[in-house]
């Protein structure tokens, strides 16, 4: 239905992603996960970093591809028909690259968005605190200069990919006399002493993926690590509304879709008082409006990923993509 919308070449990297999902995923991968067999699926990273898939957005000097949201957002839905745990897994390098990319140092560049997007490294967010996510500017993790680093304490939840991360992009309290919206910074953590993945959340939907409770001890956090300016992480914070909500949105299309694909398949199985059942108005009004719901999501998304390519501020940007994840 939308086909008219891309280009060729778009076209072309559409094909390539659900080749990707043929024939790299193996059907075992999805189901030892659905049933927690797996802790976390490196393998895959590293299948779609070999396939040069990771971070389409970011420059080919980085391992991306330079293309826009437009591109990406088409890649998302093939990927996304695999479920939301590969689906997020998928997105975590574009999300935590934005920060990293826009905000970041060459030194953070070089040495995290790279090797990422070469599926040397593997990578988390952590905003959402136990207390809560939404109130982002509420956050109680701490990290205090000490010299040449910062010691961070306290914890975050509902991480996916925190099993498998190497290391973590991190929002912290930096001081506590200025208004909330000036007191927070983003961090480039390493796993290493002192963090510690408590608990994996046996999650309906996003098992397999490695989604945790992180837990922060004395943690020492090299200044360098620091994404921008200390205590400026507002900034970084509402622009990573733009991919954490493109992705899920763009997610969210492929995993619908499949769900509809295997709803509208088993109608032509299932057969009731004499016929299968898609013969039957009520079961076709259904499937109908489905399809008509989904491409109108998609259109939704799909005007989004335009938008923000075409440089729209970055207060509608997140309107459009609030909608879209909607
Ligand atoms: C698939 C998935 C993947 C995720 N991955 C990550 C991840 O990788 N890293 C990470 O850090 N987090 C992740 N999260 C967590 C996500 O960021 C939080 O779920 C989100 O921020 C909401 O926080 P909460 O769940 O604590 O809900 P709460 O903030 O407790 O909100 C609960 C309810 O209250 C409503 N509410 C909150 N504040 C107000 C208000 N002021 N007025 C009216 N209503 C309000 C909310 O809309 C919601 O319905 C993920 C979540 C999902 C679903």
């Amino acid at each position: 239905m939308f086909e008219f919308m891309l280009t060729e070449e778009q076209r072309k990297l559409v094909l390539e992603a659900a080749e990707f999902v043929k024939t790299k995923v193996p059907k075992e991968l999805v189901l030892d996960m659905d049933e927690e067999k797996v802790k976390y699926p490196r393998e895959y990273i590293e299948a779609l970093a070999e396939a040069n898939l990771l971070g389409l957005r970011f420059p080919k000097s980085l391992g991306g591809r330079g293309l826009g949201w437009a591109e990406e957002v088409t890649v998302i839905e093939e990927i996304g028909a695999l479920g939301t745990s590969l689906g997020c897994l998928y997105s975590l390098p574009s999300i935590v690259g934005e920060a990293i990319h826009k905000f970041g140092s060459e030194y953070l560049q070089e040495k995290y968005l790279a090797p990422t997007l070469k599926g040397e490294l593997c990578t988390a967010e952590g905003l959402t605190e136990p207390r809560g996510g939404s109130d982002f500017f509420g956050a109680t993790t701490r990290a205090v200069r000490q010299g040449d680093h910062y010691v961070l304490n306290g914890q975050k939840r509902f991480i996916v990919g925190a099993e498998g991360a190497d290391y973590f992009m991190v929002y912290a309290k930096t001081r506590d006399d200025a208004p909330p919206h000036e007191s927070i910074s983003a961090f480039i953590v390493d796993r290493g002493p002192g963090v510690e993945v408590k608990h994996v959340y046996g999650l309906m939907g996003t098992r397999g993926g490695g989604t945790g409770r992180v837990v922060f001890r004395d943690v020492k956090v090299p200044v360098e690590n620091i994404i921008g300016e200390e205590h400026g992480a507002s900034k970084i914070f509402y622009q990573m509304m733009v991919p954490e909500r493109m992705t899920s949105a763009a997610g969210a299309l492929g995993t619908a879709r499949a769900a509809l694909d295997v709803a509208a398949r088993y109608s032509t199985k299932r057969k009731a008082f004499g016929k299968k059942i898609k013969d039957f108005q009520g079961v076709n009004f259904k499937i109908a409006e489905s399809l008509t719901r989904l491409d109108a999501a998609r259109a939704l998304v799909y005007t989004a990923a335009r938008a923000i390519d075409a440089g729209i501020d970055s207060g509608r940007a997140r309107r459009y993509v609030s909608e879209a994840k909607k």
